[in-house]
C-alpha cells in the first residue's frame, strides 16, 4: 500500500542517465587541523537505476592509508572506522582497479550507457580524489571528472541551499539511516535524497566538472 501510494504520487521524469552512482568517501582526519596528505579510507558507491530507482549493486571497500597509517581517535569517533578495518586492506591504487572492474562487471562502461556520479558537495571528486592521486602519482579514470552535487539538486527543487545531508533529509521528511559519516550509510542517505528529488520531478544533470 505504501509503495502504491508512493508510485501514485511519483512525478519521476525520463532521465538523461541510465544509472546514478552515489559516492561518499571517508578519509583520514584530525580535529581542527589539516592533514597532509589526506587519504581515502572508505570507498563506497551505490548503483541506482534511473528508471526504477532501485539500488542494483554496491561497491564497498575500506582503504589502507600510506602516510598517516594510524587513524586518530577523532577520525575513529567521526567515521566509526576503527584501525582494524583499514589495516591489511588494499591501498587506493588497488581499490581503484577493483572499482574499475566492478564498473565493467556492472556494464557501466558500455558505450551506450550513461552514468552520473552523485556526491554531497564537491569535496569528494573535486578535491579528495584528485589531491591524493596527484600526491601519489596515481592515474584516475576520466569517469570521475564530472558529477552532480546533490545540494545543488536540492536547491533547485526547494529553492533553499542546504548546509548538509542532515538538513536535506529533514527538509524532505526522510528518516536518517545508519551512522552519519559512515561512507556506506552516507551513500544510502544521499541515494534516498536523490530518489526523493527525482520523484518530485527533478531531472539530474552534471553540476561540476574537473
Ligand atoms: P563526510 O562525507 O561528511 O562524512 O566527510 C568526509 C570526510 O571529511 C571525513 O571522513 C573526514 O575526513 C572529513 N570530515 C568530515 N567532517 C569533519 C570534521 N568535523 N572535522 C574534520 N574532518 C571532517
Ligand atoms: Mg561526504
Ligand atoms: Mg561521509
Amino acid at each position: 500500500m505504501a509503495r502504491q501510494q508512493m508510485m501514485a504520487t511519483s512525478r519521476l521524469q525520463t532521465q538523461l542517465y541510465d544509472y546514478f552512482l552515489v559516492l561518499d568517501f571517508e578519509a583520514t582526519c584530525r580535529e581542527n587541523e589539516h592533514i597532509n596528505p589526506q587519504e581515502i579510507i572508505e570507498f563506497p558507491v551505490l548503483k541506482i537505476n534511473a528508471k526504477t530507482l532501485e539500488t542494483e549493486a554496491i561497491f564497498h571497500q575500506y582503504v589502507q592509508p600510506r602516510v598517516h597509517k594510524e587513524l586518530t581517535p577523532f577520525c575513529v569517533k567521526l567515521t566509526g572506522i576503527i584501525q582494524e578495518m583499514v589495516d591489511g586492506q588494499p591501498h587506493l591504487e588497488e581499490v581503484l582497479e577493483n572499482f574499475n572492474k566492478w564498473m565493467l562487471d556492472n556494464k557501466l562502461l558500455e558505450p551506450d550507457i550513461n552514468i552520473l556520479f552523485v556526491t554531497c558537495g564537491d569535496w569528494d571528486l573535486m578535491r579528495m580524489l584528485p589531491q591524493q592521486a596527484s600526491y601519489f602519482n596515481i592515474r584516475i579514470p576520466k569517469y570521475f571528472n564530472s558529477w552532480l552535487n546533490i545540494k545543488k539538486a536540492y536547491a533547485s527543487v526547494t529553492s533553499s541551499y542546504p548546509k548538509g545531508m542532515m538538513p536535506m533529509l529533514a527538509g524532505l521528511n526522510l528518516k536518517h539511516i545508519g551512522r552519519h559519516h559512515s561512507g556506506i550509510d552516507d551513500c544510502k542517505n544521499i541515494g534516498n535524497i536523490l530518489c526523493s528529488l527525482l520523484r518530485r520531478g527533478y531531472i539530474a544533470k552534471v553540476t561540476r566538472s574537473n
